[in-house]
């Protein structure tokens, strides 16, 4: 199915589309970019919007073993779907949640001393690590490494996170040349530090294993990545009321769109409370059939309207489609494609096509 083409096949006032095979090709090119790497797949935050079980249903079958989550419960709700011996909780280990994880048999990336300190209190064994290189947020630092007691850890993947690999700095190799430094001490199975952007900088940064997230779901972390990532989430809202505006009427919150003519305007089922954010308010597009229908005025919580003066034939009830172009959507609003994903509200009917 061509997104955008069906009319009124969708009864929802509101539908988020969610195309399985560009997702599944995705993966399969992210594993192709990744030579002799194993690509996994980063499926935390829900699986960045689009839903945590259907996406690692998808990528399970296009041929994904390895998958990430911060959360020990986002690992719970998706053990019946991936086997947790699998599943990489991002977020380690706490006193609170050590048993429940050993119990489900996740297994945690240990980020700290106290980390590794909890999963040997609770018998050790098979375990991730995270080690900082450079970025400051999780993961032992080059002086926890060289003081630590790794016995009694089963240690499957040594990994470190990439600060700017969306950009060309000298940040990569700095970590990268960190990261050569940090496997010396490691009697490890696997090493692992590329995401998304990380493995369009060559094979030296894949190793083992890469993380990608956000190109899985059609972000485009860097430029050269858009000749192999395909769109994968558009959006489908119905259309509540139609109105016969003047020239110099206003539309939506503070009057900030003024008619410069008279006009035909939609008002439709979606706002930035399902993640429509009001960054497209004036700047955003719907589409019909190939017709551009341009966001008029602010968007609001629930509702936002467009010009139909184009498309006269459109009417109450009818659907009218976003295609959330992420590159080009973080352009126009200056909201990361991280964000742009991650914020998509609750209230969408998710369809996968
Ligand atoms: C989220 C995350 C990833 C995926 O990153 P993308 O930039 O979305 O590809 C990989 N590794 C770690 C540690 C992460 O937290």
């Amino acid at each position: 199915m061509t997104i955008g083409d069906e009319k009124n096949l969708l009864a929802q006032p509101l539908s988020m589309i969610c195309d399985s095979q560009a997702l599944a090709d995705n993966w399969r090119n992210l594993q192709k970019l990744s030579g002799s790497a194993v690509a996994g797949a980063a499926i935390k935050a829900n699986g960045y919007g689009l839903g945590a079980a259907h996406v690692a249903q998808i990528l399970q079958k296009a041929g994904a073993r390895e998958f990430l989550v911060a959360y020990a419960d986002e690992a719970v709700a998706i053990k019946d779907i991936i086997n947790p011996a699998y599943i990489a909780i991002l977020h380690g280990v706490s006193a609170n949640n050590v048993e429940k994880i050993r119990n489900i048999g996740a297994i945690p990336v240990l980020n700290s001393p106290e980390q590794i300190a909890l999963w040997k209190q609770a018998g050790g064994g098979r375990c991730h690590i995270m080690c900082d290189t450079g970025m400051n947020r999780l993961g032992l630092s080059a002086d926890d490494i060289g003081k630590l007691d790794f016995s009694g850890l089963d240690i499957d993947i040594v990994m470190s996170h990439l600060a700017s690999a969306d950009m060309d700095c000298d940040q990569n190799t700095v970590q990268w040349a960190q990261f050569l430094e940090v496997k010396q001490h490691f009697d490890a199975q696997r090493f692992s530090l590329a995401n998304s952007a990380g493995i369009m900088l060559g094979s030296d940064y894949h190793f083992d294993v890469t993380r990608p997230g956000l190109a899985l779901y059609g972000g485009i972390a860097r430029p050269e990545m858009a000749d192999f990532i395909k769109p994968v989430v558009s959006f489908a809202a119905e259309i509540l009321q139609i109105r016969h505006i003047r020239r110099g009427d206003s539309v939506g919150y503070c009057g900030d769109f003024v008619a410069p003519h008279d006009m035909r305007i939609a008002t439709l089922s979606i706002g930035y409370a399902d993640g429509y954010k009001r960054g497209f308010s004036c700047k955003g597009e719907f589409t019909h059939q190939g017709r551009m229908l341009p966001v008029l005025g602010r968007v609001s919580m629930d509702l936002t309207s467009v010009d139909i003066s184009n498309a006269r034939d459109l009417n109450v009830g009818d659907i009218v489609y976003c295609p959330f172009d992420l590159q080009k959507s973080e352009q126009l609003t200056g909201i990361s494609q991280y964000e742009l994903l991650t914020n998509l509200g609750q209230r969408y009917q998710r369809i996968w096509v």
